[in-house]
């Protein structure tokens, strides 16, 4: 299932895409974007780990 960043919450820390850059993405703005396209079941493990790393909250899947 593709992940979601809530870019109201996103602080742009940029761990999501340190931890994962096959699906997240730093965009202009400084908010992290999902990959469009990625093989989000490849990496569901590492996600889940963004997603309980995110210190906002801001990533659900
Ligand atoms: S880990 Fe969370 S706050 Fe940090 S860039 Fe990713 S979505 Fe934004």
């Amino acid at each position: 299932m593709k992940p979601q960043v809530n870019g109201d919450l996103c602080i742009g820390c940029g761990m999501c895409a340190s931890m994962c850059p096959e699906v997240f993405i730093m965009s202009d703005d400084g908010k992290a974007e999902v990959i469009a396209g990625a093989n989000y079941a490849a990496f569901a493990d590492t996600i889940k780990e963004a997603v309980e790393s995110c210190p906002t909250k801001a990533i659900s899947a």
